[in-house]
């Protein structure tokens, strides 16, 4: 049944039996996908084929998916997912410092695929909680313009830097921010990259909106990369 309305999936892979696996994953789903078992076709491809979104593998035959993504990002916003086998720290982090909306780990679950390509598409499509004045996910509710958190009844008195992290990362709900990008909205460009500065104060955050402050709720790390904000 041909949609005109259906989403399409560029993915960029040449393993062929991963490649098959996710094409039938997202079919099932009712997305539409083109696949380019290298990154050169996959360049070609993307001005002609206008994707919707781009699942992006690291490793492939002719250039590294990095350089894809850097050359991409010249002339394109398009949300790109990093498919990786590696789970190096460095390499997720620059990826998404080069422009990655956000990275999957192979190997990886459907329902965490499929979770992490509706995010993205809802960052891109500029809706969901990104525009709005307030934010909420479960008990944890945000007023921006009023400066106001509270988790259910519980109001929480959060310092400046305190509430503009919760607020970063609530309005990038669902995605990783590095801890380099967090730093450098929070104290510009050019602040040393101390991320001492940050985990002190995320742990404060985090005494005061989670209840078991061990064992998240809200605010997830992600060991060596960033934070990133639960999705629902
Ligand atoms: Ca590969």
């Amino acid at each position: 049944m041909a949609n005109k309305n259906k989403i399409k999936v560029l993915i960029v892979e040449d393993e062929t039996s991963i490649s098959n696996f996710i094409s039938t994953t997202l079919k099932s789903n009712g997305y539409t996908t083109i696949v380019s078992p290298n990154g050169k076709d996959a360049l070609s491809m993307i001005p002609s084929h206008c994707p919707d979104i781009i699942l992006l593998d690291l490793g492939l035959p002719d250039m590294d998916g990095m350089e894809i993504l850097k050359e991409l990002r010249k002339w394109s916003g398009i949300p790109v997912i990093i498919v990786s086998a590696r789970s190096d720290e460095q390499e997720k982090v620059m990826a998404l410092d080069a422009g990655a909306d956000d990275y999957i780990t192979k190997p990886f679950g459907t329902s965490e695929l499929l979770a992490r390509i509706r995010t993205a598409l809802r960052h891109s499509a500029g809706n969901g909680n990104t525009q709005s004045d307030t934010f909420s996910v479960k008990e944890l509710f945000i007023d921006f313009g009023k400066r106001r958190v509270t988790v259910g009844e519980k109001e929480v008195h959060l310092t400046q830097i305190e509430f503009k992290i919760v607020s970063l990362l609530a309005k990038s709900q669902g995605r990783v921010l590095t801890y380099d990008h967090i730093i450098s909205e929070l104290w510009g460009p050019y602040a040393v990259k101390d991320n001492q500065i940050l985990r002190v104060n995320m742990a404060n955050i985090r005494r005061k909106i989670e209840q078991n402050p061990a064992e998240p709720q809200y605010i997830f790390t992600e060991v060596g990369v960033g934070y990133r904000m639960v999705d629902e």
